[in-house]
């Protein structure tokens, strides 16, 4: 046989013309190089093929059949995939992916990048480049698993996680953002992140998120208190934090939405209680002043008046005495329930302390609020307490002061002015209503 004749050997004649320069390119390619005939005959088969398949070239070369290199059908596919126009023009293969069968039987990840060979316009066989790829898959394999570990602690956080692409829409949301907003992943995923707040915010929430997009660490916002809006139109108090990652070249904003429902709604109880009297659920004096504040801040802006009622059990200290502190606990109960219902749903009732009661009145003037005050007096004495069953029922009256502010007092002279007032019903006799604005009439006249 005449071996000039053979394709495959006037091939190798062409590489070792140049000086051994091009075999010296194949052996030390990190790539595996192996060439083979139409007939599957390997011919060329360099160092780093060894490497990756297990085999020695003497092993190889014109003793094994190209096919074997593949687990079965690998072979056929890269040929069909040469000749199709899938991965690379005809006749080449680029970058495909697939898996050798090594020698010890097993499989391997490989990109291969594949040629026909011609000679004199024939073809005469083909030659691959193999890389190994088993890292690059390894790496993939655990980063595929690391995310799906943290798919596992972001769907189970309790907290809402929200992720928001450059655009400013969702992107990722766990469960617990889904139920805390009442929308769906198929919903809540391309939706524009602003519409999870009220409208009134949409301006802090822009601006928090582009405090958030300047780089460098401390920039993420924590622990900030606002509303999001759920699908039911229910605002909910949510502490939030937001801070921002590139992902794969994308600027990625991540808020972390923790529902503090439970905590505003102790907060607001035990600010109510912190301004409430425990005995007559009035409001406590503390709340007076703070609310008299505004009262007296509205009454300069809008030049409307505003008046004050003092009033004071009548010889509650007899009635103590005689039935006892449970049954004088009584009657303040029972007049707190009176101020609540004969005033307006504007006007405020506080107890001051002990056995005196506040009541504010916005948008009245001391003249107006004689009526209400006179009201409630006559109410109030008619009502008949039984602090000992067998005994004749009593009742009880008030003497009340009322004063109205005026431009340039403080509360505290304008309370002292209805102490004035209230004191003057003493005087005169209990059980009648005085106003300060009289006593000043009188005193002047
Ligand atoms: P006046 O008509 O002059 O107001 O006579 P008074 O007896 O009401 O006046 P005084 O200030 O001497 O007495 C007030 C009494 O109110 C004394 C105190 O025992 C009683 N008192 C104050 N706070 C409470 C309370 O929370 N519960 C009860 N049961 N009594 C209270
Ligand atoms: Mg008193
Ligand atoms: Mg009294």
């Amino acid at each position: 046989m005449d071996p000039s004749a053979d394709p495959a050997n006037s091939f190798l004649a062409s590489l070792e013309r140049p000086s051994g320069f091009l075999e010296n390119v194949i052996s030390t390619c990190p790539e595996g190089i192996i060439a083979n005939d139409t007939r599957g005959n390997i011919f060329l088969y360099n160092k780093s093929a060894e490497g990756i398949f297990g085999y020695t070239a003497e092993e190889v070369i014109g003793k094994l059949h190209a096919k074997r290199l593949y687990p079965p059908g690998g072979a056929k596919e890269v040929r069909e995939y040469i000749y199709s126009p899938q991965y690379g023009p005809h006749g080449h293969l680029v970058d495909f992916e697939t898996a050798i069968l090594r020698k010890n039987g097993k499989m391997a990840p490989i990109r291969l990048c594949c040629s026909v060979l011609r000679e004199n316009g024939q073809e005469i066989g083909f030659i691959g480049f193999f890389t190994d790829i088993s890292a690059r898959i390894a790496l993939q394999a655990k980063f595929l698993e690391s995310e799906e570990r943290f798919r596992g602690i972001f769907e189970s956080a309790r907290d809402a996680i929200v992720s928001m692409g450059e655009d400013g829409t969702v992107v990722m949301a766990n469960l617990a953002a889904q139920e805390l907003l009442g929308y769906g992943e198929e919903t809540l995923l391309g939706m524009e992140a602003n519409r999870l707040f009220a409208a009134r915010f949409a301006h802090y929430w822009k601006e928090l998120s582009v405090y958030a997009s300047g780089q460098g660490p401390g920039n993420e916002r924590r622990n900030i208190e606002i509303l999001i809006l759920s699908k039911s139109g229910a605002e909910i108090p949510v502490q939030l934090t937001l801070a921002e990652k590139i992902v794969r070249g994308q600027r990625i904003q991540t808020a972390i939405l923790r529902d503090i429902s439970d905590r505003k709604a102790l907060e607001e109880e035990l600010r109510r209680q912190s301004i409430t009297d425990t005995l007559t659920e009035l409001y406590n004096r503390r709340h007076f002043h703070s609310l008299a504040q505004n009262e007296t801040e509205r009454a300069l802006r809008n030049r409307v008046p505003f008046s004050v009622l003092l009033m004071d059990v009548d010889r509650f200290k007899q009635y103590n005495d005689a039935f006892g502190h449970d049954e004088g606990d009584k009657v303040l109960r029972s007049l707190g329930e009176e101020i609540r219902k004969n005033f307006r749903t504007m006007d405020t009732g506080f107890r001051h302390g002990g056995e005196e009661f506040l009541v504010l009145l916005p948008e009245t003037t001391a003249e107006a609020a004689i009526i209400p005050a006179e009201r409630l007096r006559k109410r109030f004495s008619a009502i008949p307490f039984l602090p000992h069953p067998d005994e004749e029922p009593r009742k009880v009256t008030l003497s009340i002061g009322i004063a109205e502010f005026h431009p340039g007092i403080s509360i505290d002279d304008l309370v002292r002015s209805a102490d004035q007032a209230m004191y003057a019903a003493k005087n005169a006799g209990r059980n009648r209503t005085v106003s300060h604005e009289h006593l000043v009439a009188r005193s002047d006249g």
